[in-house]
Order: structure tokens, then C-alpha cells, then sequence
């Protein structure tokens, strides 16, 4: 874990957040800035700073994340209507916080591309 890191911080319930789900290896909570009704971030409670930092070693974290995210969805009630997973990966990528961290977002349709 990172002293400063924002996310490390909400893990560590260091900050406040709504937080939905917690277990040994992640947690997930709502987007202080929701860009859909339902916009949930699940974030592994190591301190990873991006997708492009996993190696083999994580398969089983990153499988663990997305089937979270699965249940998230599910929790959220949008698994039926549909929804988008999104990992932000660096400054091009669109990457703000610099731990890595799966947006959930659903309630609305989503336009392809993205901007
Ligand atoms: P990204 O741009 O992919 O790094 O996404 C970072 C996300 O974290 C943004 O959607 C922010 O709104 C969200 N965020 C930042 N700080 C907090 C916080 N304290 N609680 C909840 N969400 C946050």
C-alpha cells in the first residue's frame, strides 16, 4: 500500500467513501464524479499503479476484478439493461488516479467511441 495514494487511503478507510463491497483483495465504492447513474469503481486494495503493471503473476487478481465487477453489476441492476467496464491505462489512456481501478458504469446508453 501507498501512504499518499488516494484509493490506498479509501482502503485503508482512511477517506470517506460509499462503499459496496469488500473483500480480501478488493473493494468497490461509487464514483465521487458519476458519468452514468450507476458508476461503481472496483479497486484491488494492492497498491498496482496501472493495468500495464500486471504480470502473469495477477491473473488471478485481474480474473477476481472483473467477476467483482460482474457482481457489482448484477448488485447495481444492470446486468440485464447492459453496462461498460473501463480501465483507464496512463495520461493517454485517461488515467487521473494512479492506482489501478475498473469503472463500472451503466443506467444509460453508452456512446461508442468514446471521446
Ligand atoms: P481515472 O480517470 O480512470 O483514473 O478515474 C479516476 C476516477 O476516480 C474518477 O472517475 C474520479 O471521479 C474518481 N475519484 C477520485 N477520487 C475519488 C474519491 N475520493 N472517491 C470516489 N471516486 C473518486
Amino acid at each position: 500500500m501507498s501512504r499518499s495514494c488516494i484509493f490506498c487511503r479509501i482502503a485503508r478507510k482512511e477517506l470517506p467513501t460509499e462503499l459496496m463491497h469488500e473483500d480480501d483483495q478488493c473493494i468497490a465504492f461509487r464514483d465521487v464524479n458519476p458519468q452514468a447513474p450507476v458508476h461503481w469503481l472496483i479497486v484491488p486494495k494492492r497498491h498496482v499503479e496501472r493495468l500495464h503493471d500486471l504480470t502473469e503473476a495477477d491473473r488471478a487478481l485481474l480474473g477476481h476484478l472483473a467477476l467483482t465487477a460482474r457482481a457489482m453489476a448484477e448488485r447495481a441492476g444492470v446486468a440485464e439493461s447492459g453496462y461498460r467496464l473501463v480501465v483507464n491505462n496512463g495520461d493517454d489512456g485517461g488515467q487521473t488516479v494512479p492506482h489501478l481501478h475498473l469503472h463500472l458504469l451503466g443506467g444509460r446508453a453508452m456512446r461508442w467511441p468514446p471521446g
